[in-house]
């Protein structure tokens, strides 16, 4: 009796300090409180509102690539619609250019620490040694009249002052003239455009990008998205068709945004008719331009001009390449409803991966996206060659990859390929699901890095490819530095954003998909987000709502650990305990007896560390009839007697050590071999998030039980995963295997 005394109050001790150092933090909470509030823009499904609305920008543009001083300098119109429901005393247009200034906010705040042993291109970056001219030349900004508007320039962003307010549901045009300095890609960190110099043929390629004066977004969420251009934060942009016309050397080749208008103005005769074979050519690209004829363009040298046409149609950016370095070759994707021509424009030094790889790629992109969401719904879609990087903008994208000495590593092939597959699929996210890069990159990034993964591991089986273990060297990372998901775009580390905002999301779905929700649903969810939010600006809490909305699956207590804290997963498999049930007439008190002593557990000193002493012992009792109570109906008990008479019965005790709430997949291996998967949803962790105890009942014997086997979850230590407990070596004794060479 003392001793059941003793036992009972360091029971109640142990209850106590457990309630006290382990309070409950409302994991399985709602986060309607963490995300905006649903309203007429945004239902509470996670469409689009009612009154959802957006403004519209169309462009006319006439630019001029000065090949002598690397300058671009044009003219544009803008015609601005006002859908919103209010009236607007100003404009807000962004000036990206200005980033590379001197002065900038933004210059020197990513790379801000002096080393011992810098080069001196970081000195360049961190000093400004040099100072490049860069940044915009605003010639005017004039109504339709020719009158001059008033306008102020604040960094990266420029204010149109109107004399009158632009009424909610008109619209206005005015135009601007400029001109800026092309900037050498390589002088400037996270650069991505400019020109890329090669003095073997005194040559360059031209990267043209956010180079036009393009108007900033208003919208319901945040008015005027006028945050400066910091670089690691991309860009918000409005929807609009464009009209662009590029005056160029006449021995360049323009690669762009958009439709091509004027073929038989620009291309000989010959490039013409190779375009018509591309065009009906679907299993293979055509050479449009060859190294040869590449080769003897780079030395005619024009100092002619030659003006390119291209019309595109609702797009939120426009971008184009052009040099007399480029080949180019073309085929074309035939999806449900569109067809596609798959382009790639790349100088020699781009040989012979580029040729072999790059417009397949595209092709491959092009089929498992519009698979996964809407056909892609474009005429062309192109894949252009640079030194290094890869960026995306609608249409086009510059992407990194080349031979050295004619030869590429398997990885950095793999690589070229991923970021081309990467790049095209930005055109759905962010390009026509516009979400806010410059606020949420993961917002793009982290769909987008979802879907390319899935490209991989579909088109490219043998690559390598991000699962759930790719992602728990940056979770069980330095606490300190990690950062949520859902930290805004420019506030997160250089270090720490690829994981942060590409791989963690990646991840996140893959287990939604994968584990939580299961294939069909989930596709069927993430296709509903992409297709209500194609052409629009959706925000995380759209993102959020459709993906519960369309599979009803309560998933907050996942966006709420995975997206709102730093939290990872790591599930300890504390202990499992053996019963069997024993006949009561039988002599217990013998069998009793034996077991006291192998009784496991928080109240015994001695834990069992593996299966080799026996099941425990249970007595069980019949039910007292006042338990009933009024009822009329009785179990069977002889029935519930004899299904679970001489069967194992397994308690298994785990602890979340992580914090990350999630299901539980539990393996269980059999003393004949044999294998057995259970698994638990995360809803285990509702009434107590740090430990949980659940029974299974099992005809065989089991040797071992392991957590996670498959690593769906990204458990960030997985060598407290298995009972019997796997030996590890200890820190100590590695440090003394280390140390004596072991
Ligand atoms: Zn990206």
């Amino acid at each position: 009796m003392r001793r059941f005394l003793f036992f009972l109050i360091t029971t109640i001790l142990c209850l106590s300090i457990q309630a006290q150092t382990q309070k409950w933090q409302g994991k399985f909470e709602p986060i309607d409180r963490m995300i905006a509030p649903p309203n007429t823009y945004r239902a509470a499904s996670g469409a689009p509102g009612k009154a959802y609305w957006q403004q519209r920008a169309d462009y006319k543009i006439k630019a001029v690539l000065n090949e002598a001083n690397n300058t671009l300098s044009g003219e544009e119109t803008i015609t601005y619609y006002n859908n919103s429901p209010d009236d607007l005393s100003y404009l807000w247009i962004q000036l990206e250019q200005n980033v590379n200034k001197k002065g900038n906010e933004d210059f020197g705040s990513i790379n801000n620490g002096i080393k011992d042993g810098m080069n001196a291109r970081q000195m360049q970056f961190l000093t400004r040694a040099i100072n490049f001219p860069a940044g915009y030349s605003i010639k005017y900004i004039k109504d339709q009249n020719g009158h001059a508007i008033k306008s102020l320039v604040n960094n990266t962003m420029m204010k149109v002052l109107l004399e009158e307010p632009l009424k909610s549901g008109t619209s206005m045009t005015f135009s601007i003239a400029w001109s800026y300095p092309i900037t050498d890609r390589s002088m400037y960190l996270l650069s991505r455009e400019g020109y890329e110099y090669f003095p073997e043929d005194d040559n360059t390629v031209y990267l043209i990008a956010h180079w036009f004066p393009r108007m900033a977004v208003y919208n319901d969420t945040e008015g005027w998205q006028n945050q400066q251009f910091q670089k690691l934060g991309e860009f918000a942009l409005e929807f609009g068709d464009y009209e662009v016309e590029i005056s160029v050397p006449e021995d360049h080749i323009v690669a762009s945004t958009g439709s091509h208008q004027n073929s038989d103005h620009v291309l000989s005769k010959t490039q013409q008719n190779r375009m018509e074979t591309a065009r009906n050519s679907f299993d293979k690209p055509v050479m449009i331009i060859t190294k040869e004829e590449a080769e003897a363009n780079e030395k005619t040298k024009s100092k002619k001009l030659k003006t390119w046409k291209f019309k595109a149609t609702n797009v939120r950016d426009f971008a184009f390449a052009s040099s007399r370095k480029f080949l180019w070759d073309a085929q074309a994707v035939k999806l449900p409803s569109n067809t596609v021509m798959a382009m790639s424009f790349y100088p020699k030094e781009g040989l012979p991966v580029w040729q072999e790889e790059s417009t397949k790629a595209i092709k491959h992109a092009l089929e498992v996206y519009s698979e996964a969401t809407f056909d892609y719904p474009y005429p062309v879609c192109i894949s252009v060659n640079t030194s290094n990087i890869g960026i995306e903008f609608p249409m086009i994208s510059f992407n990194g990859g080349r031979a050295i000495n004619g030869k590429m590593s398997d990885a950095a092939k793999q690589s070229m390929i991923g970021t081309i597959i990467h790049e095209v699929g930005h055109n759905w996210f962010p390009m026509i699901v516009s979400s806010d890069e410059r606020k949420w990159m993961w917002m793009d990034e982290g769909l987008n890095t979802f879907l390319h993964q899935r490209t991989v591991a579909e088109r490219y089986p043998d690559f390598n490819s991000t699962t759930p273990k790719s992602i728990v060297p940056f979770m069980s990372g330095d606490k300190n530095i990690l950062r949520p998901i859902m930290t805004t775009s420019d506030n997160e580390l250089m270090s720490q954003f690829g994981a942060n905002f590409y791989l963690k999301p990646t991840v996140g779905l893959q287990m939604l998909r994968n584990s939580i929700i299961g294939k069909e649903l989930f596709d069927q969810a993430f296709k509903e987000y992409a297709n209500r939010w194609k052409f629009k600006h959706p925000n995380p809490a759209d993102l959020f709502r459709t993906l519960e909305d369309a599979t009803a699956t309560d998933l907050d207590w996942f966006f709420r650990g995975w997206f709102f804290t730093t939290d990872n997963v790591d599930m300890e498999l504390t202990n499992v305990k053996w019963f069997k049930v024993f006949e009561e007439k039988t002599n217990i008190e013998d069998q009793k007896q034996k077991s006291q002593f192998k009784i496991e557990g928080e109240n015994t000193t001695v834990k069992a560390k593996d299966f080799s002493s026996g099941p425990e012992v249970i007595n069980m009792t019949t039910t007292p009839d006042a338990a009933y109570g009024q009822f009329l109906s009785r179990l069977d008990e002889t029935e519930i007697r004899k299904q679970v008479l001489g069967k194992n019965i397994y308690e298994v005790s785990i602890k979340n050590k992580g914090g990350l709430i999630m299901p539980v997949t539990i393996e269980w291996i059999y003393t004949d071999g044999s294998k057995e998967i259970d698994k638990l949803p995360a809803q285990i962790w509702r009434r107590n998030e740090y430990e949980v105890k659940q029974t299974f009942i099992k005809e065989k014997e089991v040797a071992e039980v392991n957590l996670d086997p498959n690593f769906e979850f990204a458990d960030v230590d997985t060598t407290n995963n298995s009972f019997p407990k796997v030996e590890t070596e200890s820190e100590f004794d590695a440090f003394k295997n280390k140390e004596t060479g072991n």
